[in-house]
Order: C-alpha cells, then sequence, then structure tokens
C-alpha cells in the first residue's frame, strides 16, 4: 500500500494508535502490544509491513472465497467505475449491475428464492430482514405476529436490529440491545453444552426449545426464526443431523418464517451454493454478504422467496440504503460469481480443497490441546481443552488458551481466529492440497508453542 511503501510500521501503529478506532478491540491494549500492519494479499498468502509471508487461514473474515489478488476483480472494478460509478437503486431506477446480480442470484438460489433486496452488509441485509418479515404479516392482516426467534452465541451483525437478533450477550451488554420483540433459545453446540447426551439426542431436545418458545409467545405472535445454517463466529458449531430437520418441521407446524443467515455459509463455504443445501434447510429468506463478493467490495443482500416478495413489492417498503445495489459492489459481486462458475470452485472445495483439509484437521485433532473437530466444508472449529475424553474447560479464563494460539499461529506466520477456546479455520476455498499442508506444519507448530 502506498503508506506502508513510505512509512515504517512502528510509525504506522503510531498513527493507527492515534487516529483508528478498531472494531471488536480493546484499542488502549493494542496501543501497548502494535497492531500488524497487513499490506498485499495473493492467493491465500498475506504480506504484512515487515514482509512476513502469512497464510490466511481465515478467508480475512471469511469472505475471500476466490483468494487474493484477482485480477479480473480489479478490471470489473475499474470498468464499472468508468462507466457509472454510482447509481441508486430507489425511485424507480435501476441498472445493469444490479439487474445482472440479482438475476444471477435467483440463477444460483434454491427453487422459489427469485427476488433480491440488496444491502452494503450482512448487519444491513439482516435488518432489512427483520422489517421485511414483520410487513409482510402485518399486509397479510397480523400486525402482531412480528416477534423473532434467533440462538444465544448466534451472530448476525452489529447493527441494533441484527444484534439483537444475534445472542452475544457481550454485544448485548453495550448500548441497548437486545430490543423487544426479540428472543433467543439455546444454540445446538454439542461440544460445549452436550455433556453425556448423544449428539442426536440433543439436537433434537435443542430443536424442541424453538416449539417451546413459540408455544409460549403464540405462534400467532411469531413472524421468523433466524439462523445461521451453521453457526460461524459463535466457533464453528456444527449442529447435530437431527436439529434442522425438527427445526423444518416445528417452523412449518407454527407457520413461522425461517430466516437462513447465510453470511458465511453462502458461496461455497459448505461445499454447495448455500448453506441451506448443505443442510437440507428451506429458507423463506437468506441473508448473504461476505462471500457474495469475496470481499472485494462490501456488498449484502437478501434473496426472498416469491410470495414474501409478492406481497412487500405491493406496497412502498419504506426502506433502503443508499448503496443497495451499488454498480461498483454489483459488478464486482457478478464477476466474483462467474470466477466461482468458470473455475469451478465448488467442484475444487467437494473434491479435493474440504477432504484434503479434514484429513489435516484429523491430525491436529489428536494435538494434545486439541478436544475435537467441528467442521463442514472449508469452515472448522477446533476447540481447546485441558481433557479431551471430558471437554474439559481450562482454570484460566475463557478464551485465554485460543488467545495465546492466536499469537502462537501470527508468529509462524498463521491467520487461525480464537472465539473463546476454539480455534477457527476458514480459508479460501481455492486453497489446494500443498497449501493445506503449509498450514498443518504451521499450526502444529503454534499448537506445540501454546503447550
Ligand atoms: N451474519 C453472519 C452469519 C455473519 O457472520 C456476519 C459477520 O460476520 C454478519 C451477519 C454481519 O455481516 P457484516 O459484518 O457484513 O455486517
Amino acid at each position: 500500500s502506498i503508506l506502508s511503501n513510505q512509512l515504517p510500521t512502528a510509525e504506522l501503529q503510531a498513527l493507527d494508535a492515534a487516529h483508528h478506532m478498531h472494531p471488536f478491540t480493546t484499542n488502549d491494549e493494542l496501543k501497548e502490544r502494535g497492531v500488524r500492519v497487513i499490506t498485499r494479499g495473493k492467493g491465500v498468502y498475506l504480506s504484512d509491513s515487515e514482509g512476513n509471508q502469512i497464510l490466511d487461514a481465515m478467508s480475512g473474515l471469511w469472505c475471500v472465497n476466490i483468494g487474493y489478488g484477482r485480477e479480473r476483480m480489479v478490471q470489473a472494478a475499474a470498468r464499472q467505475m468508468m462507466e457509472l460509478p454510482f447509481y441508486n437503486t430507489f425511485f424507480n431506477t435501476t441498472h445493469t449491475p444490479a439487474i445482472a446480480l440479482a438475476a444471477e442470484l435467483a440463477k444460483l438460489a434454491p427453487e422459489g428464492l427469485n427476488h433480491v433486496f440488496f444491502a452494503g452488509s450482512g448487519s444491513e441485509a439482516n435488518d432489512t430482514n427483520l422489517r421485511m418479515v414483520r410487513t409482510y404479516w402485518a399486509e397479510k392482516g397480523q400486525p402482531q405476529k412480528s416477534h423473532v426467534i434467533s440462538r444465544k452465541n448466534a451472530y448476525h451483525g452489529s447493527s441494533m436490529g441484527s444484534g439483537s437478533m444475534g445472542g452475544m450477550s457481550y454485544m448485548h451488554e453495550q448500548g441497548g440491545m437486545p430490543i423487544p420483540g426479540i428472543h433467543h433459545i439455546d444454540q445446538p453446540d454439542w461440544w460445549a453444552e452436550g455433556g453425556d447426551s448423544a449428539p442426536e439426542d440433543f439436537g433434537l431436545e435443542r430443536a424442541r426449545q424453538l416449539d417451546a418458545k413459540i408455544e409460549e409467545l403464540g405462534a400467532e405472535n411469531v413472524a421468523a426464526f433466524i439462523a445461521e445454517p451453521v453457526q460461524g463466529a459463535g466457533g464453528v458449531i456444527v449442529p447435530p443431523a437431527t436439529y434442522w430437520p425438527e427445526i423444518q418441521r416445528i417452523c412449518e407446524k407454527h407457520n413461522v418464517l425461517i430466516i437462513a443467515d447465510e453470511v458465511i455459509c453462502g458461496f461455497g463455504r459448505t461445499g454447495n451454493w448455500f448453506g441451506s443445501q448443505t443442510l437440507g434447510i428451506k429458507p423463506h429468506i437468506m441473508t448473504i454478504a461476505k462471500g457474495l463478493s469475496s470481499g472485494y467490495a462490501p456488498i449484502g443482500g437478501s434473496i426472498v422467496c416469491d410470495e414474501i416478495a409478492e406481497v412487500i413489492n405491493a406496497v412502498e417498503f419504506n426502506h433502503g440504503y443508499t448503496y443497495s445495489g451499488h454498480p461498483v459492489c454489483a459488478a464486482v459481486a457478478l464477476e466474483n460469481l462467474h470466477i466461482l462458475q468458470e473455475e469451478n470452485i465448488l467442484d475444487h472445495v467437494r473434491d479435493v480443497a474440504a477432504p484434503a483439509l479434514r484429513e489435516t484437521l484429523d491430525v491436529l485433532g489428536q494435538h494434545p490441546l486439541v478436544g475435537g473437530v467441528n467442521v463442514c466444508g472449508m469452515m472448522a472449529s477446533l476447540p481447546l481443552t485441558p481433557h479431551r475424553e471430558s471437554r474439559a474447560k481450562f482454570a484460566m479464563d475463557t478464551g485465554t488458551a485460543g488467545f495465546m494460539c492466536r499469537e502462537a499461529c501470527f508468529a509462524n506466520d498463521l491467520v487461525m481466529r480464537h472465539v473463546g477456546d476454539r480455534m477457527i479455520i476458514s480459508p479460501p476455498l481455492v486453497i489446494t492440497p500443498d497449501e493445506i499442508d503449509v498450514f498443518r506444519t504451521r499450526a502444529l507448530k503454534a499448537l506445540d508453542d501454546t503447550y
């Protein structure tokens, strides 16, 4: 980047500490430790201002599905900027990138999901969803059918609506979330909360909490259930196989809409276009972002089923963002979808990358610090534990071991994130078996260094 070519790292760090407020970060601690300045990306590797070559096993923030440094993406953005850098999609206007992207998404989405409402991010899209499902039921003559049920430890974004639907208690402690009308049931995290029960029984027990919550609120008052097919930011929590079929049955029984938050699971992460296909979910709305553009441009949206779109399209839905369907972002996202298809990246995931990753995770899972492997396609977590058999917690504060391991990863030129004491893996989908071998070597070294 321009600055890093001109300034030494220490000066960049000082400027950062003086002026840049980081999300989800204790900025003062960062000031003491010094922030790492990322300067370039190519394929699955990042460079920093000190010239280190870092393997990014997180795809940035679950975003860069096609890998870094794609010339075609640059060209698509440049072409669109020259042609039409901005126009809105409000007030009886549209433009070709938004049209083409919406049509392409309708083609890729499961049957019956044919309409797209664009946003700038996953948070914005989930705020859209909240207002859309309530408006849908109100227009159907049931304005009281407005409550939304979500799950503890879910992540749906940081805005008031999406953060309220999310189930992160540490977020709810700040700034007045959750807003009224949102309810949270327990998550299907067998590894952490399943105790002695069989995963299948635990999955059913957790799903049936939804039934109980709907009964408690009255089905006539419940608009929707929102969930990630596989919880991502909560720690890559792959639900037991019994969970989603039971959730689907319960929602159908009570006429409650399903919003599948595909922000992480979408665009090949689980081996299909959408996590809903992998997990066997039939959603009414899917939230998309991140992998939609592989993070090359900020764009999100809601893919909406015919029935809801018909109702919403018949009224003026007083909702939208200046950057809904931003032409440059839409052109970049479209190019990303073309790359995913032309390079058969989903086949690569299914046939090559996911099996190779699974093999490596099984090796890492044998490390004395690791208590198991949670994996679905190209998203995975390794819970750290002092005692594998009992899935025990550390005596130290939760997150300390995870933090230590993340730092050890960084010292070994590897990005793995930690959520509490779980190490999170979500590499670019294009990662090769050789690169997965590099990941394995560095991860093992980091685990050894932490142990
Ligand atoms: N939904 C899920 C499942 C996410 O993982 C995220 C972000 O991590 C969001 C929504 C929010 O997306 P954004 O950060 O683009 O607002």
